[in-house]
């Protein structure tokens, strides 16, 4: 495999989704996972470019089928990566990058070892957090405190990623979100060691 893989957690309305959006304007050879969710549609989001939006039976089945490489409930509903175009990505020497929570991370981390690289991106604190959800207006009441515990559950497992963006300022988190996946293409080569050893050696 030739390609390397980039990791982005981090609690909801953190800004990673935006931040992703408008870096990838300008990048070229990279493939984002395109996750399978249970969850409602949001009035913005459109089938097959944000999400794939199935029921829940469906998404069980999709289960049973072994379609996915790694899959969690989050806040309540389901979210999966599909294994297929994961794999074909990395043949293709792509840099793949997952939108997904702390659970997939750990399950990437462990399948993909060496070409993985991960990102944390946070708020300065969970007061701009809370405004934040609530200025989206994507959300009940209830759904905002089901995401506010679900972030501070999240924000405990900083420590097992590689970095940590505070999204303050959005033009500077920019900036380090760039340099990060001009690292993380770095660790391509990671994951065919024995190749290039083996044609070095020669
Ligand atoms: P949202 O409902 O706000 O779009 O996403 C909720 C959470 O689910 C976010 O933290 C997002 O990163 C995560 N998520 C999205 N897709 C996946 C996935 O395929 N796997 C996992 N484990 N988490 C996901």
């Amino acid at each position: 495999m030739q390609g390397s893989i980039l990791v982005i957690s981090g609690p909801t309305a953190s800004g990673k989704s935006s931040l992703l959006r408008e870096v990838l304007k300008k990048e070229e050879n990279f493939y984002f996972s395109i996750s399978t969710t249970s969850r409602p549609k949001r009035d913005y989001e459109r089938d097959g470019v944000d999400y794939y939006f199935v029921s829940e039976e469906e998404f069980q089945k999709n289960i049973e089928n072994g379609l996915f490489l790694e899959w969690a409930k989050v806040h309540g509903n389901y979210y999966g990566t599909s294994l297929t175009p994961v794999f074909k990505a990395l043949k293709e020497g792509k840099l793949i990058i997952f939108d997904i929570d702390v659970q997939g991370h750990k399950s990437i981390r462990n399948k993909f070892k060496n070409i993985v690289t991960s990102l944390f991106v946070t708020t300065p604190n969970q007061t701009i957090l809370r405004e934040r959800l609530i200025k989206r207006g994507t959300d009940s009441e209830e759904m905002i405190k089901i995401r506010l515990k679900t972030a501070l559950s999240e924000m405990t497992y900083i420590r097992d990623f590689d970095y940590l963006l505070i999204n303050d300022d959005f033009k500077e988190s920019l900036e380090n979100l760039s340099s990060i996946i001009k690292t993380a293409r770095l660790k391509s080569k990671m994951g065919s060691l024995e190749d290039f050893l083996g044609d070095w050696l020669e």
